[in-house]
């Protein structure tokens, strides 16, 4: 028998989507990802981007607390013993968040299969999913959240300070202690690295733009902006070749390489900023609904989270090339759950 509603992806927009499409009683059923070395690569693992950040100061509800015995006493005891919860005050950290919005999905009968999803076919109803191992399931209605991923230049130094001082979101971690009054680097050349740099200005003490070329992809006006502000200094012709540190301060400089002269220099920094795109979890939806050109799921409406193909909703980075916080992926998570159910209604299955 088909589901009613299955939901593909475990960031903040698929486990919001469940908590809503479980207290309509739509009985819904979660895919999370697989726990595969592919998806550790690609930083794809269940629990979605969060899951691979330390503490999370901005998503609301969550003021910096000690939070060990409230975590224990929300969390199922069998994940909880696999849980690493930091001791003391300290903001919820990205994967104690993701842990607690799975318990909330679950405590309200969301099931789960930790499974991906490889292949859709959305021409016929019930939709049908494919599963890794080759199964297959059908469903009325389809929840879309599988993420994006953000684009690094794969450098071992890079994974080496991950949340050490390399970051690929300045809104989230740009107002960290270890970031105020100190020498910032951000590397790309369009509109969201100029965005990026803009915005560290409030905290750095200087932000280098690393651009390969002599010319910013950027928008005009956005390349206005980062000429004149003081504090960005733009070094052209130049790419990151390596990211300096130890293990004591983490990321203390970066040396960069000439894209015009076989040379190199260093900068001190506290800070690397990689704004060279991101890459949404859409490839096996290609063909079977509408994605932009940069492979983001298309919202159909404005304020709504309908698709090409009725009866498909997305939520989330994976339709949201924009906004990209926790919070508003959670926001249309609970938007697409709400269009489902108002879906299967009108459809008569619900
Ligand atoms: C290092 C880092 C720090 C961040 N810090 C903050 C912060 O402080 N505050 C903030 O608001 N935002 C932060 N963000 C952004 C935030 O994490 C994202 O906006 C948010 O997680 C997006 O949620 P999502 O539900 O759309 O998907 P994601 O969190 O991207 O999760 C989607 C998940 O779905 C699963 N999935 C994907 N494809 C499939 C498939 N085919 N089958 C089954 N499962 C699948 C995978 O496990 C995937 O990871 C940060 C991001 C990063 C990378």
């Amino acid at each position: 028998m088909a589901e009613q509603v299955v939901i593909i992806g475990s960031g903040p927009a698929g486990w919001s989507a469940a908590i809503y499409a479980a207290r309509a009683e739509l009985k819904p059923l979660v895919f999370e990802g697989a726990i595969t070395e592919e998806n550790r690569l690609a930083g794809t693992l269940p629990l979605g981007q969060l899951a691979l950040t330390t503490e999370v100061e901005n998503y609301a509800g969550f003021p910096a607390g000690d939070l060990k015995g409230f975590l224990e006493s929300a969390i199922d005891p069998e994940r909880f013993q696999y849980m690493f919860v930091h001791e003391g005050k300290h903001a919820v950290t990205g994967p104690e968040l993701m842990e607690l919005m799975r318990q909330q999905a679950v405590n309200f009968g969301t099931r789960i299969v930790t499974d991906d999803i490889v292949g859709v076919e959305l021409q016929q109803r019930p939709f049908r999913l494919r599963l890794l191992g080759g199964e297959t399931i059908e469903t009325h209605a389809l929840i879309l959240a599988t993420g994006a991923r953000a684009n690094y230049l794969g450098l071992p130094s890079e994974e080496t300070y991950k949340n050490r001082g390399v970051s690929a979101c300045a809104v989230c971690d740009g107002a960290l202690p270890r970031f105020r009054n100190k020498p910032l680097i951000v590397v790309g050349g369009g509109d969201s690295a100029v965005e990026e740099a803009t915005y560290l200005t409030k905290y750095a003490s200087k932000v280098h733009l690393i651009h390969r070329r002599d010319k910013l992809r950027a928008s005009k006006i956005m390349q206005e902006r980062a000429t004149n502000d003081p504090k960005i200094q733009i070094e052209w012709n130049h790419t990151l070749e390596e990211v300096l540190g130890n293990d004591k301060e983490g990321v203390t400089g970066v040396r960069l390489r000439s894209t015009v002269e076989d040379a190199t220099r260093e900068l001190p920094a506290s800070g690397v900023f990689l704004a060279i795109g991101h890459t949404p979890n859409t490839a096996f939806l290609k063909g079977q609904i509408a994605l932009t050109e940069k492979g983001y799921i298309q919202w159909s409406q404005p304020f709504r989270t309908t698709t090409s193909v009725e009866g498909v909703f997305a939520a989330g980075d994976a339709a949201d090339d924009h906004y990209r916080q926790a919070i508003t992926s959670a926001g249309t998570g609970c938007m697409a759950a709400l269009d489902a159910e108002r879906w299967l209604a009108a459809q008569g299955i619900h």
